[in-house]
């Protein structure tokens, strides 16, 4: 079986760790298959790709983006290019789908993301084209959505994913898809195929701390401008 984090964010967005520190914390704890999902930004998912791929490190990486909607956040896996932000969740779907991608529904219920207009898109999780429904996000504020979007996907309408929504080295792997084979090409299989589990990761509290302790030292954006909320993406 394969262990794949789905949903990391880097220093190319809000998070406080380089693509170097997340790929040696996914080899670590021999995850082999990681997505980088920078908000509105590809570049370091880029990078990190030709990284994992020139050390021969047995982790490979999956280009993603978590894109700033109209409707609420939405991450494109195995993309091609940059989606800018602002799209309507649809739009952002079919482009997404244009560049041979996937689709999943982060935190679609998130209550507490919501307040700070970094939510998910909710019910449009089943009304639109979407692969996938992240019923496992890692932040420590996710618990109670975490049920919520279990619960709305219970017919298994959509590939349950989980991914870490890591913003520090920590906290990679406190979410994780479990998958048959291992690698990109196996992960895309499967969540087409919706054989896919998704699970939480161990050290929650640690990846907590740590999460404090890199926004207290200022290591973070979160919610700034590079944080992915509405009223701020990054336009270039
Ligand atoms: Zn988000
Ligand atoms: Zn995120």
């Amino acid at each position: 079986m394969g262990l794949a984090d789905l949903h990391i964010h880097t220093i190319y967005s809000d998070g406080s760790a380089t693509v170097e520190e997340v790929l040696r914390k996914a080899v670590s704890l021999g995850l082999d298959t990681i997505a980088i999902t920078d908000h509105n930004e590809i570049e370091g998912a880029v990078k990190a790709r030709e990284l994992a791929l020139s050390w021969n490190l047995g982790v490979e990486v999956i280009v993603g983006e978590e894109i700033t909607t109209a409707d609420g956040h939405v991450v494109g896996l195995f993309l091609k290019d940059r989606i800018r932000p602002l799209l309507s969740a649809e739009a952002t779907v079919d482009e997404i789908h244009r560049q041979g991608g996937l689709a999943v529904a982060v935190h679609p219920f998130s209550l507490w993301l919501k307040l700070f207009r970094c939510g998910g898109v909710g019910k449009l999780a089943d009304r639109l084209q979407f692969d996938a429904i992240e019923t496992i996000n890692g932040s420590p504020t996710e618990g109670l959505g975490n049920i919520l979007a279990g619960r709305f996907n219970r017919g298994k309408k959509l590939a349950g994913v989980g991914g870490s929504d890591a913003h520090t080295a920590e906290a990679v792997g406190q979410g994780v898809t479990i998958f048959p084979g291992r690698g990109p090409a196996m992960v895309f299989e499967a969540i087409r195929n919706k054989a896919v589990i998704a699970k939480t990761g161990r050290s929650a509290l640690r990846a907590m701390v740590d999460f404090v302790y890199q926004h207290l030292m200022g290591r973070m954006a979160l919610y700034g401008p590079k944080g992915g909320g509405l009223d701020q993406p990054v336009i270039n």
